[in-house]
């Protein structure tokens, strides 16, 4: 029974390699003209490329070669075909192979300083980055057996204007690599050592590989100047009180967001000051700034472009609605995150609330909008006057003496669990902003919204009472925030495997 089960799983491994096998050359006995392969080159064996044998492969026919896992062949034949004339230096056999079991020795690119597994456009993203030197390069697949060099370069007279450009390498029947036909080098790596030398044709030299793990954001906004040109304005994707946002394309190639001032001298300050925070802030689950415009009027904030809007609209949507209790806890989870790093850099958002978290491609959330954000002074405070604030997000303390801490971003987090538990509620329904200010501070909070298709447990709608304590002192911080949804979301998980 075993050997049975044994015996189809090979076939089946078999059958599903067979459907990826290249075509091979037709057979003698499918045309009888066809002349036999052609006796190999009288060349020394070592000028031809060798392969490793990455699966053993039974011969199915008289001009086939049988080869085990590991087994040194080289390849004799042209290596643009899908099978290939090969000698196996065991025993010193001739045939032809399957050119997708084997992997050229001299093809492990991966190996190469500069490799990354990405495609074009995430090299554009990373190469594009403000604040790298020209010449800085990445090697990557292109398509199968294929690779790529992706090279950062500089405009000759536009400032700040840069632009990536793609070098295909190809390999040529002889197993050699190239850029172009008139060089070609035996590995990779001579080819790399050769452009680092003489620019050969490409826009720039090879000066660096992209370095791994990646640079650390610039430390300060002058160095994520960019140049305006490189952007092609589309569609408005938002507005706000004295902004627009759009998607562009930039250098003709990434898209991204660009967040324009409209010309007001007083909102100029803040916007740079959002700029800034928001550099200040890089982390995996803040809105990525990837470069400002501030030569002139309108002043650009650049960032990445987050495909699915705000969180707010997301879970309101359909999509939103068909969100699933454990994606809903891993938003809060990725949020926490972001507002525990602000915490430790002793930045207060002043503005957390379901619109001002974005959602990416992946349904990953990010931390935006960081035109109210300010830097806590040594006593953790920033004490605002006159500025606007969002009421049924905002604690009494800071409503009343204007009087913002960690702890005020604390009570909005659980205003934003609540919105998100909700599929995107309108908190204090009902309620004009001044009439919920005077009922919380009087000791109302939201019930437990649990019921119909919401899902709020006891012990999660205490974790948003104990945000909303009426002393700051008495909240949770976020670093304990970030415990209390790590254990609570174990603990779910256990008990669905326990019912399982
Ligand atoms: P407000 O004045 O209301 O605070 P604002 O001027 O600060 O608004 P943002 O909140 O940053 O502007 O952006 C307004 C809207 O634009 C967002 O709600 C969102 O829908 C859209 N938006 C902003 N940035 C991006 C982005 N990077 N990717 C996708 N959409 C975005």
């Amino acid at each position: 029974m075993a050997d049975q089960q044994n015996r189809k799983s090979k076939t089946s491994r078999k059958a599903s390699l067979d459907s990826v096998r290249p075509k091979k050359p037709p057979r003698d006995d499918e045309y009888a003209q066809q002349p036999p392969p052609p006796t190999p080159p009288s060349l020394p064996v070592s000028e031809y490329p060798t392969a490793r044998a990455l699966h053993a492969y039974t011969a199915e026919s008289a001009d086939e070669l049988d080869f085990k896992k590991d087994d040194v062949l080289d390849i004799i034949s042209d290596l643009s075909k899908g099978w290939w004339y090969a000698r196996r230096h065991r025993g010193n056999k001739l045939g032809y192979v399957p050119s997708n079991y084997v992997l050229l020795n001299n093809a492990e690119v991966t190996q190469q300083p500069g490799w990354m597994e990405i495609t074009r456009s995430e090299a554009d993203k990373l190469l594009l980055q403000p604040g790298l030197p020209e010449g800085l390069f990445v090697l990557r697949p292109c398509s199968v057996g294929c690779y790529s060099i992706s090279l950062r370069v500089k405009h000759p007279t536009k400032p700040n204007f840069y632009s990536v450009q793609h070098y295909r390498m190809s390999i040529t029947s002889a197993g050699l690599f190239c850029i172009s036909p008139e060089a070609t080098f035996h590995s990779v790596g001579e080819l790399l050592a050769h452009y680092a030398q003489t620019a050969d044709g490409m826009a720039c030299k090879l000066m660096k590989p992209f370095p791994q793990p990646p640079p650390p954001p610039p430390a300060d906004l002058s160095q994520l100047e960019v140049n305006r040109d490189c952007f092609v304005m589309l569609e408005v994707i938002g507005h706000g009180s004295f902004s627009e946002v759009h998607q562009a394309k930039w250098n003709n190639s990434i898209f991204v967001a660009v967040k324009t001032l409209k010309p007001n001298m007083e909102a100029e300050q803040n916007f740079i000051q959002e700029a800034r925070l928001l550099l200040k802030a890089h982390h995996p689950h803040v809105l990525q700034i990837m470069g400002v415009c501030t030569d002139r009027e309108p002043l650009y904030i650049v960032t990445e472009l987050m495909t699915n809007g705000s969180l707010l609209n997301y879970l309101r949507k359909d999509k939103g609605v068909l969100l699933n209790i454990e994606h809903l806890l891993l938003m809060k989870m990725q949020l926490v995150e972001a507002m525990s790093h602000l915490e430790s850099l002793r930045i207060v958002h002043r503005d957390l609330r379901a619109a001002n978290v974005l959602v990416g491609e992946d349904a990953r959330v990010k931390l935006a909008d960081f035109g109210l954000a300010r830097e806590l002074d040594d006593a953790g405070v920033y004490t605002g006057q006159g500025e606007k604030f969002p009421a049924k997000w905002t604690p009494s303390e800071a409503v009343t003496k204007g009087r913002f801490t960690a702890k005020s971003d604390v009570w909005s987090f659980g205003v934003v669990m609540w919105e998100i538990v909700t599929y995107g509620g309108v908190p204090y329904q009902g309620l004009q902003n001044r009439e919920a200010v005077e009922l919380v501070s009087k000791g109302y909070r939201m019930p437990n919204p649990h019921g119909g298709h919401i899902r709020c447990d006891p012990s999660l709608y205490q974790i948003m009472l104990d945000c909303w304590s009426a002393s700051p002192e008495k909240r949770p911080t976020f670093a304990k925030l970030k415990d209390q949804l790590k254990a609570y979301a174990a603990e779910k998980h256990r008990a669905s495997r326990r019912r399982v």
